[in-house]
């Protein structure tokens, strides 16, 4: 028999995250289908009794079922592919590796916007529709429904437009020709540079250029992903973008994630002056069809440079050359809903398979990559001065209790005050960091200490001043601060902390003529609210901003000379065995801001904890010490990087059904506990979670801990399965299983 010209049988996976159905399904394609259907569509097949939809992962030349069996696809969903070979192979690895299913994994790289079951986009969806007077004036069903439509929406999409309405695009025509609508071609996700923009290269330092060079030969030499760990300020943004650029000039393209989308203005100046290719930006704030015009254009290779947060790490380039993962150590690089992947560590995966290069940077490596970096998985390159030789920060520790037995009972120390007034006076600016983990302004009553819980979480209720009432950050509940406790009836409850409200009321009130701004999750709520604040702070239109983690992450501000930390040790008392880990990372990273340009930084940081050793080793920056001590106690303790850790959680409404499936489950995991996994392994719980209340449903968990995390995952996917395969109580309960997970609240 000749060679076949097309493909008559296809490997399919079905659109249904269910364990049962998560597997290879071989369909027959039908004459038509076989010259356009290609790996990585998405077909119709019909599924039992159903129609569903399944993506093409493969082609076979004979189906594993008898061939009277095998069912015909209905149909091509779509003309283009959806997934190209190394995303459906990634996302394989991604079902073994977090133990979901294939097609959960799969649903997880597409941009919302882009669902398996949709159609794609068709084209005209570049251009904003913006209404002028005339619009107000247009009469008609549907011209009016467009008209209504923009005078909420202005600015919408035109396939926005399109399919809020149900108009036709002839509709829109013709309101273009009347001048009542305007149509402006232009997306806010991507970018392309006008020659005047485009600046030439920066000099490296003899400094940089040795990290660069080590970066690139040891690479080329074995492939292994580079950490590289450089202080504050020592210039590490300039690398990333010479490596993209060396990419980027052999035809391949560049992934870049940063851990917060507020990051990528900063980034998307640099790349469009430096290198001066089509930039693509993912980020959660694009439209539906934003993102699937975004993921179309990367698929085609228009986009040379892809920036964007965690799930960019799926950007679907043809050619990858380079993922470089900044501020590598982030924690929002995990994503908290199944599946429970980690950015780092698919960007790894990816890499390896498409022979990329992988660079994780930080200045505060988590410890688990620079383990592996002294274990030799990753090459080290480090780089220990600041540009120019500036010299780290000079951080002065201010103990609190101190403060107050001084008679102070401001939230600002006196050295604070101090230091903030000089750098005004200076003509420079200031930062001031509120440590909001583990810290919030709540209500809580004095005469019998109770804090306002959520009736429906067991969490503390946040109080926010501008609507003076009480929320849940959980589930979204608010209500009116109460006048007597409801505990104790006594009438003194009131609130307590500080929010980044109350400490920029306070700094406008003692620095009157200073221009303060605010930078929180409230503020960036808002579209185009952080980048405003960005600029303004590089044009040096505001005086002193002040800010949660966000100020914290990547930002250079060259003329910020000071910086307070509000309350340092706030975040050490988080019950999880990251709080040190995070505490370090956040204070030298904050400390880190200032003084990058000239003169000396100067950092207050007021604890109530002074003598604590992770307030020293960041005051000092010693991210060496830091390690070394660190290390020790994860040893002793054995917790990861020394053990790996999966950590499953089930929640359900009933605290009676919850914890006998909880006993149940534990049951099966005694049964299947691997022998090899021998005295380094151990199961603990079912205890009721640090959370023991989200929404209305309770919450218990297992840990699960072991020296080989293969055989840690497969321990529970077995135990897992059997358990919901032979117990009916298991549907009463969900149940998440967190590989590696990097909380344990
Ligand atoms: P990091 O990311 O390592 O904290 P940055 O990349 O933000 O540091 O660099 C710190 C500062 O030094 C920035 O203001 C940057 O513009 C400047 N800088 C970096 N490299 C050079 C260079 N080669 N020449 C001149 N200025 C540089
Ligand atoms: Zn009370
Ligand atoms: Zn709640």
């Amino acid at each position: 028999m000749g060679e076949r010209l097309y493909p008559e049988y296809a490997a399919i996976i079905v659109n249904r995250a269910v364990k049962a159905v998560d597997k290879i399904f071989h369909y027959a394609i039908p004459a038509h289908l076989q010259p356009i259907i290609s790996i990585g569509m998405i077909v119709k097949i019909p599924f039992g009794r159903e129609t569903l939809e399944g993506i093409v992962v493969d082609f076979v030349d004979q189906p594993e079922v008898p061939l009277e069996k095998v069912k015909e696809i209905l149909a091509c969903v779509s003309d283009q592919p959806l997934f190209n070979q190394e995303l459906i192979t990634l996302s394989h690895w991604m079902s073994a590796r977090y133990l979901c299913p294939w097609v959960t994994a799969m649903q997880a790289m597409l941009p919302a916007g882009l669902q398996l079951t949709g159609k794609l986009p068709q084209s005209s969806l570049r251009y904003r529709l913006y209404g002028t007077d005339l619009l107000k004036e247009v009469k008609g069903s549907k011209r009016g429904l467009v008209r209504d439509y923009l005078a909420v929406h202005d600015g919408a999409l035109l396939a926005d437009v399109l399919g809020a309405t149900g108009v036709k695009e002839n509709i829109i025509q013709t309101l273009i020709k009347l001048g009542a609508v305007k149509k402006v071609g232009e997306t806010v996700w991507h970018h392309t540079v006008s020659p005047d923009q485009f600046q030439n290269q920066r000099e490296l330092t003899p400094l940089q250029q040795k990290a660069m060079d080590a970066i690139l030969s040891s690479w080329e030499a074995d492939g292994k992903p580079v950490l590289l760990h450089g202080v504050t300020g020592s210039g590490k943004t300039e690398i990333y973008l010479r490596l993209l650029q060396h990419f980027v000039s052999q035809g391949k393209q560049g992934i870049f994630l940063v851990p917060e989308i507020a990051l990528t203005p900063q980034m998307v100046d640099y790349v469009k002056s430096r290198i001066g290719v089509p930039i693509a930006v993912l980020h959660s704030g694009l439209t539906g069809s934003e993102r699937r015009e975004a993921w179309q254009g990367i698929a085609q290779g228009i986009y040379q440079v892809v920036i964007g947060a965690r799930s960019a790490v799926f950007a679907p380039v043809p050619n990858l050359g380079i993922i470089i993962v900044d501020e590598e150590h982030e924690a929002s690089y995990k994503q908290e809903q199944t599946p429970r992947f980690h950015g780092r560590e698919v960007a790894r995966e990816r890499c390896r398979l498409q022979q990329g290069l992988l660079v994780l940077g930080s200045a505060t490596p988590s410890l688990d990559s620079y383990d592996q970096a002294q274990k030799g998985d990753y090459h080290l390159v480090e780089l220990t001065q600041r540009v120019y030789a500036q010299p780290l920060p000079q951080v002065e520790v201010v103990d609190m209790r101190e403060e107050l037995r001084q008679g102070n009972r401001s939230i600002f120390s006196d050295r604070l005050i101090d230091g903030i007034t000089a750098a005004l006076e200076r003509g420079q600016q200031a930062l001031l960091f509120l440590n909001r983990r583990g810290y919030h302004t709540f209500v809580s009553c004095r005469t019998c200490g109770q804090a306002l819980e959520c009736p429906h979480c067991s969490v503390s209720l946040s109080y926010h001043a501008y609507d003076g009432k009480v929320k849940c950050h959980y589930c979204g509940f608010q209500g009116e601060v109460p006048k007597i406790c409801p505990h104790c009836g006594s009438s003194a409850i009131r609130q307590f902390g500080a929010g980044t409200q109350r400490v920029a009321e306070e700094v406008m009130r003692r620095w009157p003529e200073a221009r303060v701004a605010r930078l929180d999750r409230d503020v960036t709520a808002v579209r185009g609210n952080h980048e405003k604040i960005y600029r303004q702070m590089l044009d040096q239109e505001i005086d002193i901003l002040v800010g949660t983690q966000m100020i914290v992450k990547g930002l250079d501000f060259p003329s910020v000379s000071f910086v307070g930390v509000i309350a340092a040790d706030t975040s050490l008392n988080v019950p999880d065995i990251w709080a040190g880990e995070r505490t370090f990372q956040l204070l030298t990273q904050v400390a880190g801001r200032a003084g990058r340009k000239d003169g000396q930084g100067h950092v207050v940081v007021q604890t109530y904890r002074p003598d604590h050793w992770i307030i020293r080793c960041a005051a000092r920056q010693d991210y060496h010490a830091f390690y070394a001590e660190e290390m020790e106690r994860r040893e002793i303790a054995g917790y990861p990087p020394f053990v790996a850790l999966i950590r499953i959680v089930m929640s359900g409404t009933d605290r009676g059904v919850l914890q006998t499936a909880a006993e149940k489950l534990k049951g099966y995991l005694r049964q299947y506990e691997p022998m090899a996994l021998g005295l380094s392994g151990s199961l603990l719980g079912p205890t009721a979670a640090p959370l023991e209340k989200i929404k209305d449903r309770y919450r218990m968990q297992m840990i699960l801990k072991g020296a080989d995390g293969a055989l840690l995952r497969s321990w529970a996917q077995q135990a897992t399965e059997q358990f919901q395969k032979e117990q009916p109580m298991a549907k009463k309960i969900l149940l998440t299983v967190d590989v590696d997970p990097l909380s344990m609240v």
